[in-house]
């Protein structure tokens, strides 16, 4: 009876007592340290990838409340810049053990909303994370230099101080990775943070944002804001933004770059790729085509460093064969595995959870315990299908439900109310997180889906092009059929052979799970090759001859180069060094650079003479230093 009720007419329960609000959870703003509901009446579906059910929804802020946001940073800025940089470090040395203790809730919120499979969506936060592990050497990374003597009694040196309100423009293929090359270097150098994630993928940004202010960060250093064009023509337009960060497309890029940099603002513009592996007849074979199955499919082709294009030199086009079978053995599957979280946290504070419940257990709890008890089946099966969280409420000695309530599959109690109802002797709410939808139980996945149901389109239409231009469709995954996720946005692994630079299939940066295979005769064919390719991206050789690879390394124009490595994104003691058609801007993202884009060098020239030393007389031609 009891889920009859609840299921058919998903009217309020009155167990005890219980509350109902609207369908759909709502990701807030967040606004001078609060997490804010957008007054916006414009809203963009998030959808799972696997799914194509709608997960939440995103507002386009309101101009009003994006310039809250950039009032806040500005008014933040000052005294955070003057905070001390050791305080500064500190803060950045909590937050990283903060996302190693959140990685497996933060790698959840991307698989939901971005599709990648979990293990991937893990590797994506902690690539994020190393930044934000690098940062912490600020101490050493913001030195200035100094040149003592340059005359007599004169010094000269630099300060490196922040340059003020900052802001970032992120993609949806890294929801984790891409936000964190951003905001810690611009924040852990004094500067504050204005951000917008990708509107298709806000969760994880905003449990980064979260974790963030955890570790200490003040109110109005780290603002979000949510959007589009507008969201984008605001950061461009505002006077109080000094410098923008931005990952993305190209159109998209040159666009931030052009406005951007019109309105007197550095900006650093990451942008597309088409990234060439060149496989050597002399290359380790069982290496290499594993690596490049892994790099051109991993996360379904959707990576900017992905290995998208492969030219096999003389005879290692009898390669392809193999290279098929590998392909081949990839499994096409729903990104999340598991539903039940070990780390809960309090995700509700920057979602507004949508239809809830609100369960009392007082004033009888041994009697709500029961209820809970011999309810089990119903609570998982039936009654939570329907809502998104339940919001708990207990007293302290009834700590044996919260437990038994976070076994339940599928939902997490906040940590910090748990907290207080163990240790407090007053009735407590425990609020439990969003509850999202399971993806179900999957023997695995090595190849998620794609972004949307208009990107599978492309794809698909990018592969047909292929076939009617004359190249060979050697593995077709167009119609792949994940069982049980028949509305995904799936594209099983492709391979295109024949290909001729002059094809849209070479031209366009396809972003899905295609291969698009060249052959050259030599290795000055290949080099060729890529360097007339418009992208500079990242690119890969496989051999086993030095020579070979020393040739490559010094004769490709590609900012990223791998020998035997498929996809060489550098650490965060280097920086991310896209060129051409890749790159807009003068300084790249994170290591050196990204100090440099993010501080402003003050140099200073000083005297200190012995009191008896003045100067004689003014001095009107242009001083001279010996
Ligand atoms: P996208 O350009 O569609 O979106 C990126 C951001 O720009 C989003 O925040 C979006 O709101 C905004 N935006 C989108 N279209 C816009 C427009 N016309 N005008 C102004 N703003 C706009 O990119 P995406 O689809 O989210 O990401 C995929 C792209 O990003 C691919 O091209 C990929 O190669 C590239 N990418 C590059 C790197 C790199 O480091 N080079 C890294 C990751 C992704």
């Amino acid at each position: 009876i009891l889920s009859r009720t609840i299921f058919n007419t998903k009217t309020p329960l009155q167990l005890s007592r219980m509350w109902y609000s609207s369908s759909v959870p709502t990701t807030k703003l967040f606004i001078d340290g609060k997490f804010v509901d957008s007054q916006t009446t414009e809203w963009i579906d998030i959808h799972n990838p696997a799914t194509n059910e709608v997960v939440s929804r995103v507002p386009k802020a309101t101009q009003e409340e994006m310039q809250a946001a950039a009032d806040s940073c500005s008014r933040a800025f000052h005294p955070w810049a003057e905070t001390s940089i050791l305080s500064r470090q500190q803060v950045f040395l909590r937050y990283q053990q903060l996302i190693k203790d959140n990685i497996k809730e933060l790698a959840r919120l991307i698989t939901l909303e971005q599709g990648k499979t979990l293990a991937d969506a893990e590797g994506d936060v902690f690539r994020g994370l190393q930044v934000v592990e690098h940062a912490c050497s600020i101490t050493s990374l913001m030195l200035g230099e100094t040149l003592p003597s340059i005359t007599k009694d004169m010094d000269t040196y630099t300060f490196r101080l922040p340059i003020g309100v900052c802001a970032g423009i992120a993609p949806f293929n890294f929801p984790a990775m891409i936000p964190l090359w951003m905001f810690p270097i611009g924040m852990v150098c004094g500067n504050t943070y204005l951000m917008k994630p990708s509107e298709r993928v806000p969760g994880c940004t905003m449990l980064l944002a979260k974790l963030l202010q955890d570790a200490g960060a003040p109110d109005g250093t780290l603002n979000i804001i949510h959007g589009q064009h507008a969201a984008v023509n605001f950061i461009c337009d505002n006077p109080a933004i000094k410098a923008i960060s931005f990952v993305g497309s190209n159109q998209a890029g040159e666009y931030i770059y052009n406005r951007g940099s019109s309105n007197g603002k550095r900006v650093q513009s990451n942008m597309g790729a088409k990234n060439h592996g060149v496989v050597m007849p002399d290359a380790n074979k069982e290496n290499t085509l594993n690596q490049l199955v892994g790099a051109a499919f991993g996360a379904a082709g959707q990576r900017c460093m992905a290995l998208s294009t492969a030219i096999l030199v003389g005879e290692a086009r009898d390669w392809l064969p193999e290279l098929v079978e590998r392909s081949k053995a990839l499994r096409v599957n729903a990104g999340s595995s598991d539903r039940v979280t070990d780390k809960p946290t309090d995700a509700s504070c920057f979602f507004e959870l949508g239809r809830s419940l609100l369960f009392s257990v007082d004033p009888f709890p041994g009697f709500s315990f029961l209820i809970v008890f011999y309810c089990y089946e119903i609570l998982t099966s039936v009654l939570l299908r329907d809502f998104n969280a339940i919001l708990f409420d207990s007293v302290s000695q009834n700590n044996v439900i919260i437990s038994f309530m976070m076994k339940m599959d599928g939902l997490n109690v906040s940590r910090g109310s748990l907290c207080n109802s163990s240790t407090e002797k007053t009735p407590k709410r425990v609020r439990l997180a969003p509850r999202f939808r399971p993806a179900g139980d999957q023997p695995g996945a090595d190849v998620g889906p794609l972004i949307s149901p208009e990107a599978k389109v492309r794809v698909n239409s990018l592969i047909q092009s292929g076939v009617d231009e004359g190249a060979t469709l050697l593995l077709d995954g167009r119609a792949v059929n994940v069982k049980g996720y028949e509305n995904g946005n799936f594209v099983g692994p492709t391979i295109i052979s024949n290909v001729k630079p002059e094809m849209t299939c070479y031209k366009e940066e396809i972003f899905g799970p295609v291969l698009v295979v060249l052959e050259a005769a030599d290795l000055d064919e290949a080099i060729a090759l890529i360097n007339n390719n418009q992208y500079g991206n990242g690119t890969a050789i496989f051999t086993n001859n030095g020579a070979t690879a020393r040739k490559y390394t010094h004769e490709v124009d590609v900012g990223q180069i791998g020998v035997n490595v498929p996809i060489p994104v550098p650490l965060p003691m280097f920086s991310f060094t896209g060129s051409r058609g890749s790159f807009r801007g003068d300084t790249n993202f994170y290591g050196k650079q990204g100090i440099q884009f993010y501080t402003q060098i003050k140099t200073v020239t000083s005297q200190w003479k012995a009191e008896d030393a003045g100067v004689s007389s003014p001095a009107v031609t242009m001083p001279t230093i010996r």
